[in-house]
């Protein structure tokens, strides 16, 4: 599916769905360019996953975990991983395979250990149509 938003708020609102829609031991993978509304579009999932708090990028912890919502959430920033045993460390393998769902930021950078059935999603920028126009693909 192909999604063209043009404000953060519609990208929020596909979020949404996502997360309305999300079950146990899912895994997404968000892969898109520094500032490109990954994160945005996380705030929606949790969102439709009836998680209250501020979702902000985890980026200096790797993960965050919320349960509060209708089902766990595993939201993951690996941006600034430098070793894949960082993953090993925060026993990764308990959330990929666990009775929550995850949602990865920069999925591209831990490609070795992710599992095999992940749903992809990709934003990207197109300048040509606008500075804040936004391309989202998911593929699941
Ligand atoms: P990432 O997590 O990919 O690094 P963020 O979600 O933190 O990016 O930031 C995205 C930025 O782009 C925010 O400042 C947001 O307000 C802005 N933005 C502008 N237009 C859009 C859009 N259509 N969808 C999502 N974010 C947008
Ligand atoms: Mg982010």
């Amino acid at each position: 599916m192909i999604y063209e938003t043009w404000t953060p708020d519609e990208t929020r609102a596909i979020g949404k769905q996502i997360g309305e829609n999300a079950k146990p031991g899912e895994v997404y993978l968000l892969d898109g360019d520094l500032g490109v509304g990954k994160t945005v579009f996380v705030q929606g999932v949790a969102d439709g996953l009836l998680i209250q708090g501020p979702v902000n990028s985890p980026t200096f912890t790797i993960l965050q975990v919320y349960e509060e919502g209708r089902i766990p959430f595993y939201h993951f920033d690996v941006y600034r991983i430098a070793d894949i045993d960082e993953m090993d460390e925060i026993g990764y393998e308990d959330y990929f395979f666990g009775d929550g769902v995850c949602f990865i930021e920069w999925a591209e950078l831990i490609e070795e250990i992710l599992p095999k059935d992940c749903k992809q999603i990709r934003i990207e920028k197109d300048l040509n149509k606008g500075f804040d126009y936004r391309k989202i693909t998911i593929q699941s």
